[in-house]
C-alpha cells in the first residue's frame, strides 16, 4: 500500500484503527513530494519539519483516543491563505518574504482538528489567471502531461492532489480557480456558496467573488473537508450565519426525484472541444439513467459573463492591491529619489505583468468618467445573471455543464494571449457572479488522455445537492480512480 495514495476517508480509517501513524503517512507524502516536485512544481513552500512535528502531536492525540476526521491528515494550502509563521507569498515577488503573524480561519480550523499542514501550493500571482503560468516563481506542470498547464489559479493545489503530493488541499475560486484546475487534473473541486466559508486571512483578490474550497481525490473527501471549513465567522463580515449541515449525509445512493437542468446556451458556446462536449453529454445521460429527470433551462446572459467579470474582478483587485506600496508589506525598491518613485518602482518590479494588467484595467474602469460606462454597467449585467439563475432554479435542482471549453492546453500557448485565456473562463464565472455553489467532478478523458470535468451548480447553500449528484455519478463511473503515470 502506498500511503501517499490514500484518500482522506481511508487514511482516517487506518489512523483510527492504528494500522498506520500520522508520522508514517506524513513521511510518505513528503517522500512523494521529494520524488516528483521537480517535475510538477506544485509547491512554493514545503513545511517538512513543522509537518512532522504536527504529525507527532496528532499521533499522541490518536493514542489517547482523540481522533477527528482530519486528525493527522496531510493537507496542502494554496499560498494565499495566511499561515502563522509560514511564508505566504500569493506567488508574488512583492510578498516573497511575507510571514503572516496569524492563521486564516480555515487554517485555524484545520489545525484545531489536528490536520497536518504539509506546504503552500503554487498558483497564479494573486490568483489572477487560469493556468498557473502567472506565478511569480515558476509554472506548475499538469501531472497527466507535463508539457501542459494544470489549470489555475489553484493549479498547485490541484496538481498536488492528483500527483498524491498531499491527501487533500484547499484552493480559492474567484472565477473558476478551484473548478477549472480540478477539471484539468481529474480531481474533485468545490466552490462553496459565497459566505459559506470564512475568508478571514485569505489575501483578497476580488472581495465580492472570492471563496475558499476543497480539492480532493473523491467526493467523499470533499464532503469531509467541507464539514471542517464551512460556517459563520464573526471575523469575516461576508460570512453567513446559517447552519451548516453534515455534508457526509448527502453521500447516499439514489437520484430519483432530482431534476437536472441543461442550459441551452452552453452547448452552443463557441470553441467547445468535441471531446469535452461528448464527455459531458455522456455524463448527463449517465445521471439521467440513475433516475434524475432532465429539463432544458435558459441562462441567456451567460454570453456577457466574461465581459462583466473582467470589469468587476480587476476593479476590486485594483482597490485591494493598493495596499502593496512598499511601506506596509513585503518588497520595497531601494533605488528611490522620492516617495512617488519608491511606490512606482516597488509596484513595477514587485508585480508581474498579468497583475499589472488587471490593476490598470480596474483603475481605468473605476475612474471618474468611466465608472458608469464600465463598472456600473458590469454590475447591472451581474444582476441579470443572478436573475437568470433564479429563474432556472425554479425548474430544476442542479444545473450541469462543462467546466472548461477544452482540456488542459500546452504551457506557453495562451500566456501572451490574455483575451483567449479570459474567454476560456466562460462556464465558471457566472457561479461567482451569482454567488452560487459549483463543483467539478471527473467525467472522462480526451482522446489524448487528458482529464475532463463535469460542472454541477445549485442554489445558494445547496452544496448538499452538488455532493449528492457528484457522489452518485462517481459511484457509477471510475474516472476518479485513474492516476497519472508520473
Ligand atoms: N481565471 C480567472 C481570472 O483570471 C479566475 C481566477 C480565480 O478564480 N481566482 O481571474
Amino acid at each position: 500500500m502506498n500511503l501517499h495514495e490514500l484518500t482522506i476517508k481511508k487514511a482516517h480509517m487506518l489512523l483510527k484503527e492504528k494500522e498506520i501513524s500520522s508520522q508514517e503517512l506524513t513521511r510518505a507524502v513528503l517522500d512523494r513530494i521529494d520524488a516528483v516536485e521537480e517535475k510538477v512544481g506544485a509547491y512554493i513552500s514545503v513545511a517538512g519539519e513543522t509537518a512532522m512535528a504536527q504529525a507527532e502531536i496528532a499521533d499522541k492525540e490518536i493514542s489517547q483516543g482523540n481522533i477527528l476526521p482530519l486528525t493527522g491528515i496531510p493537507i496542502a494550502i494554496k499560498d494565499l491563505m495566511c499561515t502563522k509563521g509560514l511564508r505566504t507569498t500569493c506567488a508574488s515577488r512583492i510578498l516573497e518574504n511575507f510571514v503572516p503573524p496569524y492563521d486564516a480561519t480555515v487554517v485555524k480550523k484545520l489545525k484545531t482538528q489536528g490536520a497536518v499542514i504539509v506546504g503552500k501550493a503554487n498558483m497564479d500571482e494573486f490568483a489572477m489567471g487560469s493556468s498557473t503560468e502567472h506565478s511569480g516563481f515558476k509554472p506548475t506542470h499538469n501531472p497527466w502531461d507535463l508539457a501542459r498547464i494544470p489549470g489555475g489559479s489553484s493549479g498547485g493545489s490541484a496538481a498536488a492532489v492528483t500527483a498524491d503530493m498531499c491527501i487533500g488541499s484547499l484552493g480559492s475560486d474567484t472565477g473558476g480557480s478551484i473548478r477549472q484546475p480540478a477539471s484539468h487534473c481529474g480531481v474533485v473541486g468545490m466552490k462553496p456558496t459565497y459566505g459559506r466559508v470564512s475568508r478571514f486571512g485569505l489575501v483578497a483578490f476580488a472581495s465580492s467573488l472570492d471563496q475558499i474550497g476543497p480539492l480532493t481525490k473523491d467526493v467523499t473527501d470533499c464532503a469531509m473537508l467541507m464539514n471542517v471549513i464551512s460556517g459563520y465567522d464573526p471575523a469575516d463580515s461576508t460570512s453567513v450565519p446559517e447552519d451548516v449541515p453534515d455534508y457526509t449525509v448527502f453521500l447516499k445512493h439514489g437520484l430519483k426525484g432530482m431534476v437536472i437542468g441543461i442550459p441551452k446556451e452552453y452547448s452552443a458556446a463557441k470553441g467547445l472541444d468535441p471531446d469535452v462536449s461528448y464527455a459531458v453529454k455522456c455524463a448527463i445521460e449517465n445521471i439521467q439513467g440513475m433516475g434524475a429527470e432532465c429539463v432544458e433551462v435558459s441562462l441567456p446572459h451567460t454570453e456577457h459573463a466574461v465581459a462583466a467579470y473582467y470589469v468587476i474582478a480587476p476593479s476590486e483587485a485594483s482597490s485591494n492591491l493598493a495596499r502593496y506600496d512598499g511601506v506596509k508589506y513585503g518588497y520595497r525598491d531601494k533605488n528611490k529619489k522620492s516617495l512617488m518613485e519608491m511606490y512606482k518602482n516597488t509596484r513595477s518590479k514587485g508585480f508581474g505583468p498579468e497583475v499589472q494588467r488587471r490593476i490598470i484595467l480596474g483603475t481605468y474602469s473605476l475612474s471618474s468618467g468611466y465608472y458608469d460606462a464600465y463598472y456600473r454597467k458590469a454590475s447591472q449585467v451581474r444582476t441579470l445573471i443572478i436573475e437568470d439563475f433564479k429563474k432556472a432554479f425554479e425548474n430544476c435542482d442542479v444545473i450541469l455543464s462543462p467546466v472548461a471549453p477544452t482540456p488542459a492546453f500546452k504551457i506557453g500557448k495562451l500566456v501572451d494571449d490574455p483575451l483567449t485565456m479570459y474567454l476560456s473562463d466562460i462556464f465558471t464565472l457566472s457561479a461567482n457572479l451569482a454567488g452560487i455553489p459549483g463543483m467539478s467532478v471527473p467525467c472522462g478523458f480526451s482522446s489524448e488522455g487528458l482529464p475532463i470535468g463535469l460542472q454541477i451548480m445549485a442554489k445558494h447553500f445547496e452544496e448538499g445537492k452538488l455532493i449528492k449528484t457528484a457522489y452518485n455519478f462517481e459511484q457509477n463511473t471510475d474516472f476518479h480512480k485513474k492516476k497519472p503515470g508520473l
